[in-house]
């Protein structure tokens, strides 16, 4: 004897198998694959991108930021509707990037040989909150800045260069790094440890050709008369290249070469003069 959809009828055959009474099209509509919540929560901390995920802080890099990834991990926890045995999250799709992030989830059920699929919208929201690292860095305080400027102005080759350099640092000279701040001019280093502040800056001075002020913010005297406040080192790079216009005591110059040593360079009237690095490092105007 077949047996039908107590719903709609439709005869059990080979293409279609019953889930219980229904069929799965029936099923699907009344009582979907997953009791799945509307709207799911995600912490994320603002600072270093790493996630709070089932009780604990995971890294930036493990998911690599894909927001989908960390979706998928949250859904993937709902329970099926009995009689379906698994769910999976096969997809997820944006729907509207703005806050609160709505996406698509699509879902395959599995429920003996059968293979059932359905799309649910998911409201989620982002909670940002700083994670145990990141409190620990900025709770340390900053004690030392280091400015990285380029003179005149610091070039885009330049500041890869600097970057590479910064990521090329030791442990021991990141651990104290709280905060870097890439801005227009230049790269802002915010450090625990005026030594370190030094030590970064003797290794630029080592690897390019810079100019170091020095000087202290805020400073007041303590109780037994020592100079406190923050430790600024301010350290311009040479950044030239062929091609550059310079601007040296007030006539404007073209940069010929570069090399270790000198510096050519192209008056107006196409007279070359050739100047070392150290003294251009003091003529050049900065912008
Ligand atoms: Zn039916
Ligand atoms: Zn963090």
């Amino acid at each position: 004897m077949p047996r039908f959809c107590a719903r709609c009828g439709a005869h059990e055959g080979k293409e279609m198998k019953l889930i219980g009474s229904l069929c799965p099209k029936c099923f699907l509509e009344i009582y979907g694959l997953v009791s799945i919540p509307s709207r799911i929560t995600l912490v994320i901390c603002p600072k270093c991108g790493a996630a709070y995920v089932d009780g604990k802080w995971i890294d930036y890099d493990l998911y690599g930021g894909e927001i989908r990834v960390l979706i998928a991990h949250e859904l993937s926890k709902s329970k099926p509707i009995p009689p379906i045995d698994r769910v999976e999250v096969e997809e997820i799709e944006y729907i509207s990037a703005e806050e609160p992030l709505k996406v698509v989830a699509k879902l395959k059920g599995i429920y003996k040989e059968l293979i059932l699929r359905k799309d649910y919208v998911v409201e989620t929201l982002i909670t940002k909150r700083p994670c145990p690292t990141c409190i620990r860095r900025a709770s340390k305080s900053f004690k030392a800045l280091v400015q990285i400027r380029g003179l005149p102005t610091l070039s885009k080759s330049m500041r890869i260069k600097v970057r590479k350099f910064l990521e090329s640092l030791g442990m021991n000279i990141i651990r104290d790094i709280v905060d870097i701040e890439e801005t227009k001019n230049g790269i802002d280093l915010k450090l625990s440890s005026p030594g370190t502040a030094r030590h970064i800056a003797n290794a630029l001075a080592r690897k390019f050709i810079v100019k170091i002020v020095e000087s202290y913010a805020s400073i007041h005297r303590s109780r037994n008369g020592r100079r406190e406040g923050k430790l600024t080192l301010s350290v311009r790079i040479l950044s030239t290249e062929p091609g550059d216009y310079l601007v040296i005591d007030n006539k404007p110059y073209v940069v010929i070469s570069v090399e270790n040593s000198y510096i050519e360079l192209e008056d107006r009237n196409g007279h070359r003069v050739r100047i070392t690095p150290e003294k251009l490092m003091h003529r050049v105007r900065a912008k």
